[in-house]
């Protein structure tokens, strides 16, 4: 979803050995790793020592066992509810909605909120045929009921899937009675939150106004 079409390697054609081709063929797979780039990491992690290797293979195993989703905010956690929602430190009248887990990281980094988070693991888009129950929005509004959140952060991408859902949750989360926020202009049209710099961030942070 939201991927580009990318090349991809034609292994009949290849003279190279089964294994390395079955490597580059995955790491192919990843999302910025073109064929050229593939081939680099596979033969760089032929020529690595073993134990390096088993690392890798190690971390991403662990990576795929290891997490699962917070019960409360959605985010990725090794132990459930995640180090955000269990933490004292934090402002349990705000949620911030974001749409992916890297949004977190990317908002975390500013240091300049302190609330909880919602992660809807997508957003809205008719295209590409993603409706509102296919991401977290029903858990968000059983979550707003019975709980002391009196804000609301829309901190949804600025592009259209973004504004959309910032919309919809805009129209649900109203009667509530809920004071909503919606990210300030300061990110341009467009702009996919995770790769935002810092001072970007912080001021749509700071400078949130009423949706
Ligand atoms: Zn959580």
């Amino acid at each position: 979803m939201g991927l580009k079409e990318k090349t991809t390697i034609n292994l009949a054609l290849s003279p190279t050995a089964e294994p390395i081709n079955k490597l580059i063929q995955e790491l192919n797979r990843l999302p910025g790793i073109g064929p050229k780039s593939a081939q680099r990491l596979a033969y760089y992690l032929l020529r690595a020592p073993e134990e390096h290797a088993r690392l890798l293979a190690d971390a991403i195993l662990s990576v795929k066992q290891q997490i699962t989703l917070c019960s409360a905010c959605f985010n990725v956690t090794d132990s459930n509810p995640c180090r955000i929602c269990r933490s004292a430190e934090r402002d349990r009248s705000k949620v911030c909605i974001v749409e992916q887990p890297q949004d977190i990281l990317a908002l975390e980094h500013t240091r300049v909120y302190k609330g909880l988070y919602h992660v809807l693991h997508g957003a809205i888009s008719p295209t590409e045929g993603v409706g509102a129950n296919d991401i977290r929005i029903k858990e968000l509004l059983e979550r707003l009921k019975d709980s002391q959140v009196d804000e609301v952060i829309l901190a949804t991408n600025t592009n259209l899937e973004g504004e959309h859902t910032a919309l919809y949750l805009n129209h649900l989360i109203s009667p509530l009675g809920i004071k909503i926020t919606r990210l300030a202009r300061g990110l341009p049209f467009g702009t996919e939150l995770e790769y935002a710099d810092d001072v970007t961030l912080t001021r749509a942070i700071e400078g949130r106004q009423e949706f």
